[in-house]
């Protein structure tokens, strides 16, 4: 398939006329010259489309897509009233239905790839991956859930029941595994977490270094004071996780809104992942991301929606959330802080985060590159210096007008 149009391969600079030509799933031409495109294939797109790389969440929650919106709670009574009920649900024979609905919500807004917790339940994360790896095969970072205490029986009594066999049974699905979908390990947060099954999961992670971990930190400050009482030996919640050898460069940290000067000193040294939420944090009132400690150390960096926390499945709405994050702080308690471009924010949730997943060949208009591609149609208007701004903060399906995943054009209305 050839794909024409204008190229977006740099949003700090303007797009060029040209087009691609897509084979086995990948970018297997890109030519930004202007050229004609030979005419002899299957084409889409014309000379005033816009061709974007398709957008990647680096933290949601498939079971919990149905449940956006539900506020005015804190985040444990939230976990409590809102989170488990449906995680239990989606455990009871829901799951494929419920995975079906959360990929639809996401190709609706132009996202491609995603980084997701399921529930604690391994046949419905089975069940849940097997309509991933259906057409049109978004790509994935998913797995259960970890937890065995604080919350329901019907949630915690499969992490019970494989404390009682020895030798315990993987805690993750590797015959899943694919070119398009891979499996990690997630202990759902430190109060939902045994130390045998904290330290269980680094053992995992010691013996299977490739592996990547999926997990919450330091969102909120109840949920902090509570990670106090129930682990009065550790100086903070970071080096919980730190004494079990869960922090590795393959560990996905979301939140990190309650995090101390030498919290964010052991996340640099360990080369984890710290994935902003800035959608969720808003949502439950969480506090105001510190963006500036992670510039300041480099600390490698991922955006989610964290859906359903996060309200928002648009990548772009996050990206502005992040910003405007920013903003308030800079106008509240950090004068100097950063503010980041409407062009970090877009490279961001494209190739960015398809980085902190570490997924190179994702996120970008690039030769070899998987072809998981947006064609936009936007006002002739939006063509200025303005462009990626006037998107990200005007984004809307409404201007999709085909989406690429896997090379395959997908249609969000027949999932
Ligand atoms: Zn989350």
């Amino acid at each position: 398939m050839i794909v024409s149009g204008m190229l977006l391969t740099d949003p700090d600079r303007p797009p060029a006329p040209g087009w691609l030509r897509i084979h086995d799933g990948r970018i297997a031409e890109l030519h930004e010259t202007g050229d004609r495109p030979p005419d002899d294939q299957q084409h889409v797109g014309g000379p005033n489309r816009l061709i974007v790389p398709g957008f990647i969440d680096a933290h949601n929650h498939p079971p919990q897509f149905d449940v956006i919106g539900c506020d005015g709670l804190s985040l444990l009574e939230w976990l409590d009233r809102v989170v488990y009920p449906v995680e239990i649900w989606w455990g009871r024979g829901a799951a494929a239905q419920m995975m079906r609905h959360a990929i639809s919500a996401m190709l609706s807004q132009g996202t491609v790839g995603f980084a997701g917790l399921f529930t604690s339940h391994g046949q419905s994360a089975h069940e849940a991956v097997n309509q991933i790896l259906r057409r049109p095969r978004l790509r994935a970072l998913v797995g259960r859930i970890a937890m065995d205490r604080n919350a329901p029986d019907a949630l915690t009594a499969e992490d019970h029941w494989r404390a009682n066999h020895t030798p315990r049974p993987s805690v993750t699905l590797p015959d899943a595994e694919n070119d398009r979908v891979g499996i990690s390990v997630n202990p759902r947060f430190a109060p939902a977490c045994s130390e045998e099954l904290l330290a269980e999961t680094g053992w995992f992670l010691q013996e299977n270094p490739g592996a990547f971990l999926q997990t919450h930190l330091a969102e909120t400050g109840p949920e902090c004071e509570l990670v106090k009482t129930l682990f009065p030996e550790d100086r903070d919640y970071t080096s919980v996780y730190d004494r079990f050898g869960l922090l590795t460069p393959r560990s996905l940290l979301a939140h990190c809104v309650q995090l101390t000067d030498p919290e964010w000193d052991l996340i640099a040294e360990r080369g984890s992942v710290v994935v902003h939420c800035p959608t969720a944090n808003h949502f439950l009132g969480a506090g105001l991301f510190n963006f500036d400690a992670v510039r300041e150390r480099e600390i490698r960096f991922a955006l989610g929606s964290d859906i359903a926390a996060g309200p928002d499945v648009s990548m772009p709405r996050v990206a502005c959330a992040m910003i405007d994050t920013t903003k308030m702080r800079q106008a509240t308690v950090a004068p100097h802080a950063h503010i980041p471009t409407p062009a970090e924010a877009w490279r961001q949730i494209t190739e960015g985060n398809a980085d902190a997943l570490g997924w190179t060949d994702s996120g970008r208009l690039r030769t070899n590159a998987w072809a998981d591609l947006l064609l936009l149609r936007v006002p002739e208007s939006w063509y200025d210096e303005f462009l990626v701004g006037r998107l990200i903060y005007n984004w809307s399906p409404a201007i999709i007008e085909h989406r690429i995943v896997a090379g395959d054009l997908a249609d969000p209305a027949t999932i």
